[in-house]
């Protein structure tokens, strides 16, 4: 069968890392860069006779998250165990919520070249992450890190309702951009607080019942992701296609091969042996409890940019582009208060910063400088301090090693040249220099005037004033 006689279908299992000041059923604390095993205490290291104690604003983030994802949201909920051994795991069961999950049958409206699309969503339900295993290639051993274990997380079950990867991107950078916006998660992916399980199948095209599916888990990189399902949905098809049939299986997906490993026999809901958690007591939710957490929701992405096309006249990809992550909208505004000139904030974040983020894969709030020091970048070509070919310059300095603006040109000897005198004598030399293109202009071909301009930017590295120099080349010219 022709591979587009395949229809694709995914679903999503993404878990996010709370950004609680403590961990879920303990008071030690959930910050990532500390020394191994430092973030922990008897509880969270699962000494026999300690008992949990559920941390409230877990519960009021994971409402939050699921009221901004359309959720509805369970008055009464529980904990319940889930049995599985692994060596990061000290409990050999991890606290999870089974049948009475804190939120329900949301959905999230995505946009794709094909449309607006809504990805229903299962279910948000609250867990305990598991430690680290540090394999040392040294000593041949594996060293454990419990200062994860404990550090609460979100579950998101989407229903398997993605047919293309574009539609999975969408989705996950929409989700990772509410949770951003309602600040229950900084979803730092390289840190992996926001990781996703990729599930994968196909099916012959205009079948109902849905094929088997691979798992390819703890997936934090848009472009792994995007490549991973790539490669499966090939091999899935070749190993049809040969005759086989797709075992229900964990695969690991490996970033320098490009290609997926078998990691174990996908476990069913039976495996897990889940019961009810007698340690804690049921969650119970007032309706004014959840009517205040709504109530305290901040300005979500979509009614952001409904904003920015109004407040700024913003056209609708420019828009979507900044509000697409807090802290670019963040980054907007305050600089664009700043220096009062929204219109250039606005480039420079859609078009450079953009750029580079993409080419090196930095996420928005990796962002080095901070709003203050672009809103100066702005301003020092607005008074025509520098040109915006040597902005560029400075932008680039800003990624490399923030600092003042100012300072950056001051060290580095960028500021434009708008002196009278030394703009001519540049004209001059350029003209000297150049005696056809001279000829060409005067014989009527404007774009000679161009190429003038460019020589002598060239010529000065940047640094003439590009309004001055276009005056004096006409003038000069006209002698
Ligand atoms: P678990 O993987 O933990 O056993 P579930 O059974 O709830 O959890 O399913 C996990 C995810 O797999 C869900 O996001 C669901 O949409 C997706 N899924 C289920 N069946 C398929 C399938 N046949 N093809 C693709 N995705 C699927
Ligand atoms: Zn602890
Ligand atoms: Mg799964």
């Amino acid at each position: 069968m022709p591979r587009e006689d395949y229809e694709v279908v995914m679903g999503l299992e993404v878990h996010a890392e709370l950004s609680t000041k403590t961990k879920i059923f303990c008071s030690c604390p959930t910050s990532f860069d500390a020394k191994p095993n430092t973030n922990v205490c008897p509880i969270c290291m699962a000494m026999p006779g300690t008992l949990p104690v559920l941390n409230e604003k877990v519960v009021e983030y994971a409402v939050k998250a699921g009221l901004a994802t359309n959720c509805e949201i369970s008055r009464d909920s529980k904990n319940d165990r889930k049995n599985y051994f692994y060596p990061d795991t000290p409990r050999a069961y991890q606290i999870s919520q089974y049948d009475k999950p804190l939120c329900e049958h949301g959905y999230i409206e995505i946009e794709t070249s094909q449309g607006k699309k809504k990805i229903r969503i299962t279910r948000i339900h609250i867990e305990d992450d598991a430690g680290k295993l540090n394999h040392d290639e040294l000593s041949g051993g594996s060293l454990v890190d419990l200062n994860r274990a404990g550090v609460p997380l979100i579950e998101i079950v989407s229903e398997p309702d993605f047919r293309t990867i574009e539609e999975v991107d969408s989705y996950l950078k929409k989700l990772k951009s509410i949770l951003e916006y309602i600040e229950v998660s900084d979803c730092k992916m390289q840190e992996g607080s926001f990781r996703a399980d990729v599930n994968v199948s196909i099916r012959p095209k205009g079948s109902a019942k849905l094929g088997t599916r691979t798992e390819m888990k703890g997936m934090s990189s848009f472009r792994s992701i995007t490549r991973a399902i790539e490669y499966e949905i090939g091999r899935q098809i070749d190993v049809i296609e040969k005759g086989g049939v797709i075992e229900q299986e964990t695969l690991r997906w490996d970033e320098v091969s490009g290609k997926t490993f078998s990691m174990r026999d996908k476990e069913d809901a039976q495996d897990y042996r889940y019961f009810p958690e007698p340690d804690l007591v049921a969650i119970k939710l007032s309706e004014e409890y959840i009517e205040n957490i709504r109530k305290s929701l901040p300005e979500l992405p979509e009614s952001r940019k409904q904003r920015y096309l109004e407040e700024y006249k913003l056209s609708e990809k420019d828009a979507g582009i900044l509000t697409s992550s807090k802290y670019l909208s963040d980054l907007f505004e305050k600089a664009s208060e700043i220096c009062g000139n929204y219109k250039a904030v606005n480039n420079w974040i859609i078009s450079d910063i953009s750029r580079i983020l993409n080419e090196t894969e930095m996420d928005p709030i990796e962002i080095p400088f901070d709003a203050k020091q672009l809103a100066k970048l702005v301003t020092l070509i607005d008074k025509g301090t520098i040109s915006s070919s040597i902005g560029k310059k400075v932008l680039e300095e800003l990624f490399e090693n923030p600092r003042d603006p100012e300072d950056i040109i001051k060290e580095k000897g960028w500021i434009q040249i708008s002196d009278e005198g030394a703009i001519k004598e540049i004209v001059r030399k350029i003209i000297d220099a150049n005696p056809q293109s001279v000829a060409d202009y005067k014989g009527g071909k404007d774009r000679a005037l161009g190429f003038l301009v460019g020589q002598a930017m060239k010529e000065t590295k940047g640094k003439a004033n590009p309004q001055m120099l276009n005056k004096m080349f006409a003038e000069e010219l006209k002698k």
